[in-house]
């Protein structure tokens, strides 16, 4: 059931978030009991102080989590168990949704029916998912003579570390602890300085459904300390990082210069949104250029800024794209009735409109929208037309509620502009011919490619992206595991009669 804006209200002023750390079972201040605030960017109102956990902090729970997995309480119990205890924590995220959604909505900005969705619905599907993979994932048995028996196995990892974004708070740490955990790895989660309660509140859920005692550790904190402590520290095996491309190469560093640990990475993106002569401009095809620029305020890695529309088509897309992104109600996200709530910090929006400024002065016409308004972080969205692929709005990932329209004139140019990028996460192509919708998709180098919708896959199909948007790794499908699991060959030679 949707809940009204009085009770999301009422639901909000009930709440006493959770700011302590979670270290081997147990909320703790941080050492020496620093703390940093957490803001709601819809009121400008502080929500919470936050313990912001030291190198120490994490040294205490990476040896908790070291401990745990020694011990092989999560690490070799029965695959079944671990599912029991992960399906458990399924549902019990289902029975506190609304609260959840409630607590991440004032912390993040976001909607609230963006919120209710994700965790009512995907984030608890998520546990579901991985914890019924947990105990049908079968190892090998390599063909060799009659002188061996080869198995193939794998094996948890052992310490990993997730270090989370802002934009999507609780489906991130879903998306990353639920594979982990069902592999049998221990964890520390780092979620992002802005956005660290509805993680918090989701270890008090994991330690009710049963997980033990340091397999599953919360540290929030700032990226210089928290995240450089995870990423440095020796006993670490893995990191599964998303967040920009530049803290996502500090990583790599740290790995270097430590114990050269295992780092996943999931990061920024530019991607297209084509459109070829041959497309239906339908209200369809309108509504999904709309949303995949504009959902969660446009703050999300695959969000398809640059929309390349063949020339014949870009003057009538460009009315009524702009038609639709004017009816988008932006204001407070705790109404169902708002589509686009606050950017998530002061910083952040005043990044987002000096972007628009840029575009502007570079010589792009605004279409509509573009206007900060206060006091919370607001920002109306954004359509731009007549941008040439060589403007910063065109190039750079702005994270924000603005849509570029690119005139193209033909495939073989929307596919040259749309491939001139850094970054190769996801792209979609809208056309009629299935022979080009195929073509398009097996030449764009990126991660995702949807055709005739915009669609990031779901559960069962990995994400992730080529070039500077992502490593080898995948989150999501079965591919998410292989992040979090080792490969064992055990090798039996055998002494069979007569065979000697
Ligand atoms: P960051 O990459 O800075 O943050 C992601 C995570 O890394 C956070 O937990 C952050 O902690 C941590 N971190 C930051 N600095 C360091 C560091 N020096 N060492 C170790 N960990 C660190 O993203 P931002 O949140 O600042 O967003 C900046 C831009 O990144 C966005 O505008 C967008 O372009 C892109 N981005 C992409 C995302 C995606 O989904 N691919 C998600 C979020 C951002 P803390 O928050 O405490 O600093």
């Amino acid at each position: 059931m949707t809940l009204t804006r009085d009770r999301a209200h009422a639901i909000a002023d009930s709440l006493s978030p959770n700011g302590l750390a979670f270290i081997d079972g147990k909320f703790t201040d941080a050492q020496h009991g620093a703390t940093f605030d957490t803001i709601n960017p819809a009121t400008a109102t502080l929500v919470a102080k936050v313990a912001h956990c030291s190198a120490a902090d994490v040294d205490r729970a990476v040896e908790a989590a070291r401990r745990a997995f020694t011990s092989g309480t999560w690490s070799r119990c029965a695959p079944e168990d671990r599912k029991a205890v992960l399906l458990k924590l399924a549902q019990l995220v289902r029975d506190n949704a609304d609260e959840l959604a409630v607590l991440e909505s004032i912390d993040s900005g976001k909607t609230l029916t963006d919120c209710l969705n994700e965790i009512g619905r995907e984030v608890p599907n998520f546990f579901q998912w991985y914890a019924e993979l947990a105990d049908k994932s079968f190892g090998k048995v390599a063909p060799t003579g009659e002188n061996a028996l080869a198995l193939i196995v794998k094996e948890p990892a052992g310490v990993v570390g997730l270090v989370l974004p802002w934009n999507f708070p609780l489906l991130m740490a879903a998306w990353k602890m639920a594979p982990a955990l069902a592999a049998g790895c221990s964890v520390l989660v780092k979620p992002a300085e802005q956005t660290p309660l509805s993680v918090l509140r989701l270890a008090t859920l994991a330690q009710e459904a049963g997980i033990p005692d340091g397999v599953l550790n919360v540290l929030p904190g700032l990226g210089e300390t928290t995240g450089q402590a995870i990423g440095r520290h020796r006993d670490i095996d893995i990191v599964s990082f998303t967040g920009s491309t530049e803290v996502g190469g500090y990583f790599l560093r740290y790995a270097g210069e430590s114990n050269l640990k295992v780092v996943g990475l999931e990061m920024g993106g530019k991607s297209p949104f084509i459109i070829l002569d041959d497309a239906d401009l339908s209200d369809d095809l309108i509504e999904h250029a709309a949303m995949s620029a504009f959902w969660n305020g446009g703050q999300n890695c695959s969000a398809n800024m640059r929309q390349l529309v063949d020339r014949t088509l870009a003057d009538d897309f460009a009315e009524r794209v702009t038609a639709r992104a004017q009816a988008f109600v932006v204001g407070d996200p705790l109404d169902p009735a708002t589509h686009i709530g606050a950017m998530v910090t002061q910083e952040h929006q005043a990044r987002v409109m000096g972007y628009i400024q840029t575009g502007t002065r570079e010589g792009a016409r605004l279409l509509a929208g573009g206007e900060a308004s206060g006091p919370g972080c607001f920002i109306s969205p954004a359509v731009f037309s007549g941008v040439n692929p060589g403007m910063t709005i065109a190039r750079e990932e702005i994270f924000g509620p603005v849509l570029g329209i690119v005139p193209v004139g033909g495939m073989d140019e929307a596919l040259r502009i749309a491939c001139d990028t850094d970054y190769g996460l996801h792209a979609t192509v809208f056309t009629r011919d299935i022979d080009r919708a195929i073509h398009m998709a097996r030449r764009l180098p990126c991660g995702t490619v949807s055709v005739n919708g915009f669609s990031e896959g779901d559960i069962k199909t990995p994400f992730g992206g080529y070039k500077r948007s992502g490593s080898l790794a995948r989150d999501n499908g079965t591919e998410a595991v292989d992040q979090y699991v080792q490969t064992k060959t055990i090798w039996i030679s055998t002494r069979l009669p007569g065979n000697a």
